[in-house]
């Protein structure tokens, strides 16, 4: 097939190029890549060849053109027909070593009824020494019939005394065993701690689940999980599945020092050949000195690795009711979820960001939290005459908005981070939570970009299924995850259409991590940064989008994945 494709391109090459000798030809270039193309760029949207050196694109052209700069030392990679060549994928909010960690613990994501879930948990058991931890995540009661948190009684009865601890799928509570309770030290009479919450029945009764800063009583007494070794397994391992899936930038959404110390050694011996804008987790005054007493790191192993950006928590989430709204829950009377990290501290991280050059990025999920975040990131840009600064603050989430905060991102120059893939798995019970009013405001991506936002796109794996290519269908199509196939939109009006979905995915997500002067588009002298599809995400119908295949993933003229 490539020897045809070659004679019948050879009359369209310079007759010098026919005369000479193949032995005194230059090498060429690294890479080429033949057929059709998807660019990005408005300069030159679809090509049908790319010629790639040294890492960088060196030309955008046609097939024909492509052919005739190859060389002897030329890797030729061709796209199927039906597919395109287009930028390297962009996660703008994934967290690395979850994705490893949740390769190798108990998976319950999906999982229809607590019964299910200890069926799992009761097949898991029986691999495991008799006092091993039970850890796993991935469950959801809101899959449940009884739409109710589970109690840790269904656990005792098949833990076999042990130990477990199972995260919900949002990460924002743990399902822990009466042995873990006790483990822990929490007694019936056990206070809430600030920004969290043990579940009690209606008699007062700890339940056995706890959310957000409620969850650090359980992992105090886990297994640490700060095995170098172990960590490393977990970052390729999940490395990996990112090149799988035509991932090349990775956004790690909170990362502790142990953790990058451990990427930056998997860089250093060439390991790693992902690049991750990392963001490092702050929760209190000692992890931010910690950050603060150095510099930022902008561009180290090739301009492969980051860490310029903060990741801070304003609110809970809306599944386990800890995200921070303006007005009660619809499901909950008088509660209004809360804050994990105070505003004065986001505000007074934020001023101090702004002199030493971090970016801030900030979880906040309801309007009460996203408000209190953009006001605090205001008064940081106005204590510190910021204003005209290229900061590049985000709101990581930005589920819940109340209408007039939409335009003050604009203002602030705030960007939205937000996940499409959250919209159709969270769609079918969000109303439940904030009623038809306030919804009408949650993901609200096409009011944001009316507004003048890039909105960078991620998948918050493990917490979803890390595939940019259901987030693309997820993002176009807004389709909730619905029992028994049923296609229904969640307020499809905030739809993105295909192009915005697409540059979600990777020009604004280079904007959202302040390398869009190199990556995020196929241009001439960019990263050789790409991934070849076997469809063509513009012209494929919705159901092919999801099951797009990655044939090849490319980063800096390398090819990383192949099928
Ligand atoms: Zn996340």
């Amino acid at each position: 097939m490539r020897s045809l494709l070659l004679l019948a391109t050879l009359s369209l090459l310079p007759t010098s190029y026919l005369r000479g000798q193949p032995e005194q030809a230059a090498p060429g270039p690294d890479l080429v890549i033949i057929g059709p193309v998807l660019t990005l760029d408005e300069s030159r949207p679809r090509a049908s060849g790319l010629v790639i050196d040294a890492g960088r694109i060196l030309k955008i052209t046609d097939a024909a053109s492509a052919y005739a700069a190859a060389g002897p030392g030329t890797r030729i990679v061709e796209v199927p027909a039906s597919g395109v060549a287009m930028p390297g994928i962009i996660d703008s909010h994934a967290h690395l070593r979850g994705v490893g960690t949740a390769m190798r613990q108990l998976d319950l994501r999906g999982v229809e009824s607590p019964a299910a879930a200890a069926a799992r948990v009761k097949e898991w058991c029986a691999e495991l020494p008799k006092d091993a931890w039970v850890v796993g995540r991935g469950w959801s009661q809101e899959l449940w019939e009884r739409k109710e948190f589970p109690d840790r009684e269904t656990l005792d009865l098949v833990c076999g005394g042990r130990p477990c601890a199972l995260r919900r799928t949002d990460g924002h509570a743990v399902w822990v065993s009466s042995r873990t309770l006790e483990l822990a030290g929490i007694s019936q009479g056990a206070p809430n701690p600030a920004g969290g919450e043990i579940i009690r029945d209606a008699k007062g009764r700890v339940t056995g689940v706890l959310v957000d800063k409620a969850m650090d009583l359980i992992e105090r007494v886990m297994p640490r999980e700060d095995d170098p070794d172990e960590i490393a397994a977990d970052l390729e391992a999940a490395q990996e599945e990112a090149l799988r899936l035509g991932i090349t930038t990775f956004v790690d959404a909170g990362a502790d020092p142990a953790t990058l110390r451990r990427l930056a050694d998997l860089y250093s011996a060439k390991r790693m050949k992902l690049r991750v804008h990392a963001m490092v987790s702050v929760d209190d005054e000692a992890s931010a000195s910690q950050v603060f007493a150095g510099p930022p790191i902008l561009s180290a192993y090739d301009d492969r690795f980051s860490v310029r950006a903060i990741k801070l928590y304003a609110d809970g989430a809306l599944g386990s009711r800890g995200a921070w709204l303006l007005d009660s829950y619809a499901d909950r009377a008088d509660h209004q979820g809360f804050a994990i990290l105070q505003p004065a501290f986001i505000e007074d991280v934020a001023r101090r960001a702004l002199k030493l050059g971090y970016q801030v990025c900030t979880h906040a999920i309801g309007d009460r939290g996203c408000r209190e975040t953009l006001d605090a990131y205001e008064r940081a840009l106005d204590a510190t005459g910021s204003h005209g600064l290229d900061h590049r603050f985000r709101i990581e989430h930005a589920q819940i908005l109340s209408r007039e905060d939409i335009p003050r991102f604009k203002k602030l120059r705030v960007i939205p981070s937000m996940q499409g893939c959250h919209c159709t798995s969270d769609g079918p019970w969000v109303p439940d939570r904030i009623g038809d009013q306030r919804a009408v405001g949650a993901y609200a991506w096409r009011a944001l970009i009316d507004a003048g936002c890039i909105i960078p796109n991620g998948t918050d794996s493990p917490v979803e299924s890390l595939s940019p290519w259901r987030n693309l269908f997820s993002t176009t199509t807004r389709f909730m995850d619905l029992p028994n196939g049923k296609r229904e939109a969640f307020y499809p009006r905030q739809r993105m259409n295909r192009h915005e979905a697409l540059l979600s995915l990777t020009y604004w997500g280079a904007q959202g991590s302040f390398t869009d002067d190199r990556r995020g588009k196929l241009r001439p002298g960019f990263q050789a940064d790409v991934v070849v599809i076997n469809r063509d995400p513009i012209k494929c119908s919705a159901w092919h989008m999801s099951r797009i295949g990655v044939v090849a993933t490319i980063v800096a003229g390398e090819v990383v994945y192949e099928k």
